[in-house]
């Protein structure tokens, strides 16, 4: 089922309109083949000559007119007509002249309690800028305040859509301008769809995100102008007289004499101009959907680019405390307290085919300021989907099913990123990879290392019917060490009585030479005792997958220009649930870094080279931390049960270790486990 993300707000399929002849002649077709969809929060311009039929097609999409043929669908739903969740704003002001501003305000708020509707009408009036006037009457007030009254008004109804009929165009000059201005706020704020019809070129190019431009009559959509520029936007800079050009020449005018240019001049210049922003994520995965959280809480404007559409399957699924702090600064925690996730209070050890085990609680973290004792296991596709949303409602600008193929990094000069299928590349002042282990960067720069000493396999799936044990463990991560070289198999609670397992194996032993995924996995379980129990009447709930899980690093994880995060930075096995921990940690980083080097560009290269020597030290931590446990796993343990070293140990294994002290306590971890491999050996 398609989920609320990937839903368009608004998709008008092969619309054509006629409107009957007088006295029985010819009808008149208006609107003809026009197709296009407008994502959620999307801030669309319609634009085209002097009566082409831009207010019909706002008429067919708003419901007040029926199409002679083809579909509307506002948030999937088929239009049939007019709805209260859509709202008007037309140009000739509708607001009711014998009520006051606020009361103007409050009409449609009907259903909200007295001191709801007095919050409500105080937010929006503040909003558009009209506070002192409340208790105006409108011929009180100047016909730019009336149509602010109208704004607010639709606002505080709280609409999916908002359609606005050149709600500005009776207003002079400078209002408009003002009024250009607040709308944009505005809707930064409040991220309404918004389709907005105009004459006006420059009002297109400052408000939206695209501009449909249109035919003359029989309309049809000639050219989608896409308008990538930080808001606001300055008349006259660059990429806004690129969009500028690209509009006058989809409607054929030239900009100089206003003239109707030779329809083959206009088709042959670019549909889109170069487009403008200040940071280009590539991957909407946890490192990426993290950073857009955080650089929209900053305001800092940016596109998200993804090839897949969410909600995705994603390997991954049990998290270690310190994401817990990113949560908790980016406002995600109570979603994902309130997503109905598995709260995951600790990790069991079980070593010698299930004889031994040994706790890992989890405690706060109250240095980093995480009062919690426990994490959670997550669905990744749902968890992925829901940070992506929430990102989205951070003000990200999210673009699924858009392959980024290459970056242009340039010498000093705006990097571009090209896109599958587009003809223009998106230029941006940062380009930040979130790709993963795609690692588009990493890849494409030569910087990407593989660790060869941690070169693994996986095989996964989920189950139901698996024997969780006893109840206080039940919700905890199971990691069983098996008895092969660096094998070890996971058992994660995602649901009520579904359960991940996956097995995790140095090479690929058997495989490919005859052994399939589900023999391999089967011969793995089999291999450990109590895991074998355990799994004895598990039902599998899908094909198994394989997984290479190779472990690798970035040379450099940041340089002029770029950035890398999550696993397109270093990917470190994944043992102890480091991976969207390591995500959360370099976005939070990434997303300093960028702010300071937008902020400063003269210490852009500071920043950087400071984000990346931090973010390299704490995929070292965990790689040194992983290999000290492959090398004796039940030494390793047995630092958990030392007083001595848990403490230091205990934070590591939660996600602490970016600061310079964790090295440290890495290092005292090091030197005391060599003193008891000296006393083993000894006795
Ligand atoms: C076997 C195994 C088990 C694991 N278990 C755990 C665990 O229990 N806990 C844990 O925390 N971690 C675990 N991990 C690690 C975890 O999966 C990753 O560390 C985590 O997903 C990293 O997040 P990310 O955002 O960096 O990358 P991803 O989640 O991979 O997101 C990258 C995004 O980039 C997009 N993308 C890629 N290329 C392009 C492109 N060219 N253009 C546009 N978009 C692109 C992708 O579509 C994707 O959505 C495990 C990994 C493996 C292999």
């Amino acid at each position: 089922m398609p989920t609320e993300a990937a839903v368009p707000a608004i998709s008008v399929r092969d619309v054509w309109v006629d409107f009957p002849g007088r006295a029985g002649g010819e009808p008149t077709r208006v609107l003809q083949d026009v197709s296009f969809e407008i994502s959620r929060g999307e801030f669309v311009c319609v634009v085209g000559p002097s009566g082409c039929g831009k207010s019909t097609l706002l008429n067919v999409i708003g419901g007040f007119l029926r199409p002679t043929r083809g579909e509307v669908r506002v948030q999937g739903e088929p239009v049939r007509g007019p709805d209260p969740r859509r709202i008007f704003v037309f140009q000739e002001s509708a607001v009711f002249p014998w009520l006051t501003v606020a009361e103007n305000v409050a009409f449609g708020l009907a259903g909200l309690s007295r001191e709801a509707r007095a919050r409500t009408v105080a937010h929006y009036v503040e909003l558009v800028g009209l506070v002192g006037f409340e208790r105006s009457h409108p011929h009180e007030i100047s016909g730019g305040m009336r149509q602010r009254v109208e704004l607010a008004r639709a606002l505080a109804a709280n609409p999916d859509v908002l359609y606005m009929d050149e709600p500005f165009g009776a207003l002079d000059y400078l209002t408009r301008l003002k009024l250009r201005a607040d709308l944009t706020r505005i809707w930064q704020r409040e991220r309404k769809t918004i389709v907005f019809v105009t004459h006006d070129i420059e009002e297109a190019v400052q408000l939206s995100d695209r501009v449909f431009v249109l035919t003359p009559r029989p309309a049809t959509v000639r050219r989608v102008v896409q308008v990538d520029l930080a808001r606001p936007r300055a008349l006259g800079a660059p990429g806004y007289v690129a969009a500028r050009s690209a509009i006058f020449a989809g409607i054929g005018v030239s900009e100089a004499t206003g003239e109707e240019t030779p329809p083959a001049l206009a088709s042959g210049e670019s549909t889109r101009p170069a487009p403008e922003t200040d940071v280009v994520v590539i991957g909407g995965g946890p490192a990426g959907s993290i950073l857009a959280s955080y650089l929209g809480q900053a305001g800092i404007d940016h596109v998200v680019l993804d090839r897949a559409v969410h909600p995705r399957r994603h390997v991954g699924e049990s998290l270690v405390c310190s994401t817990t702090r990113v949560f908790d600064e980016i406002g995600f925690l109570d979603k994902l307290e309130g997503g109905g996730f598995v709260r995951k209070h600790g990790a069991v050890f079980t070593l010698d085919d299930g004889r031994r085990e040994v706790a890992l609680p989890f405690s706060a973290m109250p240095d980093l300021g995480i009062t919690q004792d426990h994490t959670y296991h997550v669905d990744r596709a749902r968890f992925d989907e829901l940070l992506l949303a929430h990102a989205a409602a951070r003000g990200s600008r999210i673009r699924q099913a858009a392959e980024v193929e290459r970056v242009e990094l340039g010498d000093g000069s705006v990097p571009s990123v090209h896109v599958a299928d587009t003809l223009e590349p998106l230029r941006a002042r940062i380009v930040a990879d979130a790709s993963g282990r795609a690692a588009l960067l990493g890849r494409q720069l030569h910087t990407r290392r593989n660790d060869p000493r941690l070169n693994q396999i996986a095989v996964h799936g989920w189950f139901r019917g698996v024997d969780r044990s006893r109840a206080e463990t039940a919700d905890w991560i199971h990691i069983h060490v098996l008895a092969a070289p660096r094998a070890w198999a996971w058992q994660i609670p995602i649901g009520a009585d579904v359960t991940s397992v996956g097995v995790v194996c140095e090479g690929q032993p058997g495989l490919g030479r005859g052994d399939s995924g589900e023999r391999f996995f089967a011969r793995m379980i089999a291999s450990h005792g109590l895991l074998a129990a355990r799994m004895a009447k598990a039902e599998s709930l899908h094909a198994l997958e394989l997984e290479g899980s190779q472990s690798y690093f970035g040379e450099r994880v940041a340089g002029r220009g770029w950035i890398a995060l999550g696993d397109a930075a270093q990917f470190v096995d994944p043992v102890f649930s480091s991976g969207v921990s390591v995500a959360a940690e370099s976005a939070r980083l990434a997303a300093r870094a960028i702010a300071e080097a937008l902020a400063d560009p003269g210490r852009a290269g500071e920043c950087f080279a400071s984000y990346d020597a931090t973010v390299r030290r704490g995929g070292e931590v965990w790689r040194e931390l992983i290999l000290l446990f492959y090398r004796m796993p039940p030494l390793f343990l047995g630092l958990l049960e030392d007083p001595s070293a848990r403490p230091a140990l205990q934070s590591l294994l939660q996600g602490r270790v970016f600061g310079a002290h964790d090295a440290t306590a890495l290092a005292e971890l090091q030197a005391r486990a060599r003193e008891l491999e000296r006393e083993a050996a000894g006795r």
